[in-house]
């Protein structure tokens, strides 16, 4: 079995007196394309939060690499390859395109490497490509998702976490981004997406996790809670 990158053991995140989070076990190995679903408020964002040292722990640990990352921030985290999009997605708006790319590789000093990489994100989005120039603030969502994905992999991280990447979006950009996912998980890139989208994140994953209210309720194979009733009932609308 391949290394465990991330682990998430008995996690606590509260606000003022409010325990969002309520003692989360979960992990993510080398490699693998997991999923953590669930519906509004279940507590998704706050536990990305509190990976990339957005929000503080209450209680629990979270390991990368097999060290506590607790008390780090996301620059630190970003040098050792762990990277995220958050929900809402957070490119410089009044920096193009290029720029933000650029932007994302700020932890390295390969220069020839980066304008090479800014070439391989161009081909996974053409989109971005002929717009290059563009201000950041004038893209649609959808192309503003493709911009913060690939600023993130400017990094060149290990893991990328994805907060609701296809939130927001038409029909026709969210196929796009999930396409991305799967792309860029297929290049060797560790994925931990989050999504309200219960179905197509289980179409793409290895593994799922479901979060609600707080806990995880439920786990497995992806395919396997697919086709599970509960879950089908729970999450798929049916
Ligand atoms: P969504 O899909 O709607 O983003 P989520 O699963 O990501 O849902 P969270 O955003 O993590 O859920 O929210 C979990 C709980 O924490 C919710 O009850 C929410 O109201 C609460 N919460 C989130 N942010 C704050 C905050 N800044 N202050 C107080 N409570 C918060």
């Amino acid at each position: 079995m391949s290394a465990t990158l991330l682990k998430v053991t008995g996690l606590k995140v509260a606000y003022g007196g409010i325990q969002a989070v309520k003692g989360v076990d979960f992990e993510v190995r080398e490699g693998e394309l997991v999923t953590l679903i669930g519906s509004n408020g279940a507590g998704k964002t706050t536990t990305m939060k509190a990976i990339t040292g957005t929000l503080p722990l209450s209680g629990g640990d979270i390991e990368y690499l097999g060290q506590s990352i607790r008390g780090k921030g996301a620059w630190d985290l970003v040098r050792q390859g762990l990277a995220m999009v958050p929900e809402g997605r957070g490119v410089f708006t009044r920096m193009t395109i290029t720029e933000n790319l650029q932007m994302g590789a700020y932890i390295r000093t390969d220069k020839p490497e980066i304008a090479a990489d800014i070439d391989k994100i161009f081909g996974i989005f053409p989109r971005l490509k002929e717009r290059k120039d563009q201000l950041a603030g004038t893209m649609s969502g959808g192309e503003q998702q493709m911009l913060a994905m690939g600023r993130a992999l400017m990094s060149r991280p290990k893991v990328l976490l994805l907060d609701e990447p296809s939130m927001g979006l038409s029909p026709i950009m969210v196929d796009k981004i999930f396409e991305v996912v799967r792309e860029v998980y297929a290049q060797g890139v560790t994925v931990l997406l989050v999504e309200q989208n219960a179905s197509r994140a289980l179409q793409i994953a290895d593994r799922g996790y479901v979060m609600e209210s707080g806990l995880i309720t439920m786990s497995g194979e992806a395919k396997q809670m697919l086709s599970d009733p509960k879950v089908r009932a729970a999450y798929l609308g049916e």
